[in-house]
C-alpha cells in the first residue's frame, strides 16, 4: 500500500497536449503511482490527437484514475460519477464519456458498467495503451468511424511499462519516474497484489533514458516510484542500490528521492549507497504499519519491531541528516490495547517527521478479510486520535529543535500564503515557506528556520 502523498505535485487533473481533438479531463485519486499513470495516459492521448480540457465541465471525456485502497475511496468515485452526470443534466450540457481507470477498474472490471453507474468504459492499470482506440470509437461522430470495441479492458500484462513524457510534468522540482509496478509481497491487508499484480521491473535502460530525457527537458530532481522500490532488481547484479548508483551518474541530475521503501528491503548497503551518493535525499519513507510483533505477523510484514528499529538506528548512524516518515494502520484484526501501545512506543522512539495513519478498512478478497474485523469502530477512532496526538507531541519536539537552524533547499513552488512567498524543500524533505522576492522555482537557497505550523516551517532567506 503506497499511501504517501505529501510532497507530490498538487495535481488533481492533467491532460494531453493541446490539439483540436476531443477534450479530455483526468481526475487523479490515490497514490503517486496514479499521478504518474495519469501523466502517461495524458501523453498517450496527446500523441493520438486528443486535447486537454482545463475543467471537467468543458471535457468530452472524463477519466477518473482511481484508488481501491479503502472502501471509502471507492464510494467516493461512484458518487463522483453520479455528480458529473447530474451536474451536466442540470445545466443542460452534453454528457461526457466517463471512463474509470486505475485500481478500482482492475478490481471491479465490468461490474462498474452494470446497474446505475453510467460508466462508459473501464480500463485497468496495464491496459492504458487501449485508451486512444477506445475513446476514438466512443467520441467519433462519424458512424463509419472506428468501433469502440470492448469497453472493459483489464488484466495484467508483463509487456507494458508506461513512460510519461517529460513535457507533461508539472512545473515542480520532482519528476516522478515509475521504476516497477505491482508487488510480490502479500501483506494480508493490502489490495495492491490484486489490483496491480506481481512486481514487474521497468528495464534499467528505460529508466535511465527516461531520466536523461527529464534532465534534457530542464528537470533536476526525480522521485523513483513503486509499491516497493527497494525491492527493485534486474537480473543477478543490479539491485536498487546499484540502480541508485546508475541514476546518480546522470549528468545534470541534482537530487533523487524514492517512494516507497519496504523496511525489510532497506538493506545496509542501500543505506551506505545513499550516504555515499550525495544526490540521494536523506529521507526514508518506511511504513512500519504497527509496532507489535503479533500484529506484524498477522499482517505478514516480514520484519519484527526490533528489526525495524535496528534499521532506523542504522540509517541514523550512517546517513547524515536523515529523516523518516511512515504509514500506520490502527485497529487491525486482533489488535489489542497492548499491541496499540507498542505502536505508540515506535512512534515515540523513531520521531518521524510525518506519519500517515489509517483505521483498518477491510477490502474484499485480501487475506485479512478472513480474519474477524473485531476492533469496534469507536475504538478504532479512539486509537487513531491517540496515535495522531502522540505524533503531534513528537513532532512539536522535533520541529522546536530545528528553530534557528540554517538549511539549504530548492524553491519548489509559490506558497499558498502569504502572498509572494515560496515553498522551499530541503533534501531531508522539510518544507519551509520563505518570503521570496526574486526567488525562482528550481533555485537553490539557504534559509534560517524561524517557526513552524503543522509540518511546514517558516524561514528567512540567508544572505
Ligand atoms: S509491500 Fe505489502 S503493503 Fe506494500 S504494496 Fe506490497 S503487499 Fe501492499
Amino acid at each position: 500500500m503506497a499511501s504517501f502523498q505529501d510532497g507530490l505535485p498538487d495535481l488533481t487533473a492533467c491532460g494531453p497536449a493541446t490539439s483540436a481533438g476531443p477534450r479530455v479531463y483526468i481526475e487523479t485519486y490515490g497514490c503517486q503511482m496514479n499521478v504518474y499513470d495519469s501523466q502517461a495516459i495524458g501523453g498517450l492521448l496527446g500523441r493520438d490527437g486528443f486535447a486537454s480540457a482545463a475543467r471537467e465541465d468543458e471535457a468530452d471525456v472524463v477519466l477518473l484514475n482511481t484508488c481501491s485502497v479503502r472502501d471509502h475511496a471507492e464510494h467516493k468515485i461512484l458518487s463522483r460519477v453520479g455528480e458529473i452526470r447530474a451536474d451536466r443534466r442540470a445545466r443542460g450540457l452534453a454528457q461526457p464519456v466517463i471512463g474509470i481507470c486505475g485500481c478500482m477498474a482492475e478490481r471491479l472490471g465490468d461490474e462498474l458498467r452494470k446497474g446505475g453507474q453510467a460508466v462508459d468504459l473501464v480500463v485497468g492499470v496495464d491496459n492504458y495503451d487501449t485508451l486512444p482506440g477506445l475513446l476514438r470509437g466512443l467520441t467519433d461522430p462519424d458512424p463509419a468511424g472506428p468501433a469502440a470495441g470492448g469497453r472493459t479492458v483489464t488484466g495484467h500484462r508483463d509487456d507494458q511499462h508506461y513512460v510519461a513524457p517529460p513535457e507533461l510534468y508539472p512545473v515542480n522540482n520532482s519528476h516522478l519516474v515509475t521504476i516497477h509496478k505491482g508487488c510480490d509481497y502479500k501483506c494480508t491487508y493490502c489490495i495492491v497484489p490484486m489490483t496491480r499484480g506481481p512486481q514487474r521491473e521497468k528495464h534499467p535502460d528505460t529508466i535511465l533514458d527516461e531520466i536523461a530525457g527529464i534532465v534534457a527537458a530542464g528537470g533536476r530532481e526525480v522521485t523513483l516510484l513503486g509499491q516497493n522500490v527497494t525491492a527493485w532488481r534486474w537480473g543477478a547484479d543490479l539491485d536498487f542500490a546499484a540502480l541508485l548508483d546508475l541514476v546518480a551518474g546522470i549528468d545534470g541530475l541534482e537530487r533523487i528521492r524514492f517512494l516507497t521503501g519496504h523496511p525489510r528491503d532497506m538493506h545496509r548497503h542501500t543505506m551506505a549507497t545513499i550516504a555515499r551518493l550525495g544526490k540521494v535525499c536523506p529521507w526514508l519513507h518506511v511504513p512500519a504499519q504497527s509496532g507489535s510483533d503479533r500484529v506484524l505477523r498477522r499482517m505478514k510484514r516480514l520484519y519484527t519491531r526490533a528489526e525495524y528499529l535496528a534499521m532506523v538506528d542504522h540509517a541514523r548512524a550512517v546517513i547524515p541528516d536523515v529523516t523518516f516518515s511512515s504509514d500506520f494502520i490502527v485497529g487491525f484484526p486482533g489488535e489489542t490495547e497492548k499491541d496499540f501501545q507498542q505502536t505508540l512506543e515506535v512512534v515515540r522512539y523513531v520521531k518521524y517527521d510525518q506519519i500517515f495513519s489509517f483505521k483498518y478498512s477491510e477490502r474484499p478478497g485480501v487475506p485479512a478479510a478472513r480474519l474477524a474485523d473485531d476492533v469496534p469502530t469507536p475504538e478504532k477512532k479512539r486509537r487513531l486520535a491517540e496515535l495522531m496526538a502522540v505524533q503531534d507531541e513528537v513532532w512539536q519536539g522535533v520541529a522546536s529543535a530545528c528553530l534557528g537552524q540554517s538549511w539549504q533547499g530548492v524553491v519548489e513552488s509559490a506558497a499558498r500564503r502569504p502572498a509572494g512567498a515560496v515553498r522551499v524543500r530541503t533534501a531531508s524533505n522539510r518544507k519551509v515557506v520563505v518570503q521570496g522576492t526574486g526567488l525562482e522555482i528550481g533555485q537553490h537557497v539557504g534559509v534560517r528556520v524561524t517557526g513552524f505550523r503543522n509540518t511546514t516551517f517558516t524561514g528567512e532567506r540567508l544572505a
